[in-house]
């Protein structure tokens, strides 16, 4: 007898509260990529990359990582952060039907707010030309779009990024608000300068009833690399160097403080604890149950 096999099945919404806030993470897609390096560890040897992994129990030349919008109900309103690759990327754009998977509406969300302009935040834009999100605004840090939209500190590297900021983003001008660090979302949801990984990367402190998360978006996009060494290069990073001080900043607010956080590129469910270690670094712990009380 033959027994067919079903292909491999993995979790893909996670939702949980915090305060009076309920919060869904859902993976858009996932991608196995060659690396992780040169992409992690650009400025290093090749051979320090690989010991890493090793020692981490992860492979040398393969890794794999996720893309994780993030639902923020807040009891009033709908916020969705970040949108996923979108029609970008057919395979792993599954964010919309996840959503209606989750219980909630597209046609409910009220805000989207994009952290940066990458493919991967800003693809799922673009189903609004499908009539999907049409109650929603959109918030964007000021930095961030100002930078696309003029050029201005963004890398050669990036030039088909930018031609695809002009064809989603910008024709969304009308709908849009424009957000400084320390400036809040609503209350409870504040933007934090994170930037480096792009221009104006934007971080979100979130907090309700006294309970706090942080969303990081990609401050650190490889859960062991860029948590553990965190001030090797990352080819994705726009400013090399500005990108690892917001990193080490945020990592040792984290670390010291204790919060939760969110990253957009860290497995699935993308929570864990930032804990300091014993070399200049970090590690990541993944939450388990920390978030059901
Ligand atoms: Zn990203």
């Amino acid at each position: 007898m033959t027994v067919k096999k079903t292909g491999n099945i993995y979790p893909n919404i996670f939702r949980f509260n915090l305060g009076n806030f309920e919060i869904t993470t859902i993976l858009d897609g996932l991608v196995q990529r060659d690396g992780p390096y040169p992409i992690f560890g650009q400025n290093k040897d090749e051979e320090d990359v690989h010991k890493l992994c090793k020692q981490n129990f992860l492979p040398e030349k393969k890794f794999e990582h996720g893309f994780t919008p993030l639902i923020i109900n807040t009891g009033n309103e709908i916020i969705l952060f970040d949108t996923g690759n979108g029609k970008l990327n057919e395979e792993n754009g599954k964010l919309i039907d996840l959503i209606e998977y989750s219980g909630y509406r597209h046609e409910d969300i009220s805000k989207i707010v994009i952290t940066h302009c990458h493919p991967d935040h800003i693809g799922g834009l673009m189903y609004i030309e499908d009539g999907y999100f049409k109650n929603a605004s959109i918030i964007i840090g000021e930095v961030e779009y100002e930078s696309w939209k003029t050029g201005k500190n963004i890398p050669d590297q990036r030039k088909a990024n930018k031609e695809l900021f002009e064809k989603i983003c910008m024709p969304l001008s009308d709908r849009m608000e424009f957000i400084r660090p320390d400036q809040d979302v609503v209350t409870g949801i504040t933007a934090v300068n994170g930037f480096g990984h792009s221009p104006g990367h934007m971080c979100y402190s979130i907090e309700s009833d006294n309970k706090s998360l942080f969303f990081a978006a990609d401050i650190t996009n490889h859960f062991v690399v860029s948590m553990q060494v965190p001030d090797w290069h990352v080819m994705f990073d726009d400013n090399k160097e500005m990108a690892v001080e917001s990193r080490k900043r945020i990592l040792s607010m984290l670390a010291s403080s204790k919060i939760p956080m969110i990253g957009y590129h860290m497995p699935f469910p993308a929570i864990g604890f930032v804990e300091k270690n014993s070399s200049p670094g970090y590690n990541w712990v993944p939450v388990s149950y920390q978030l059901s009380f």
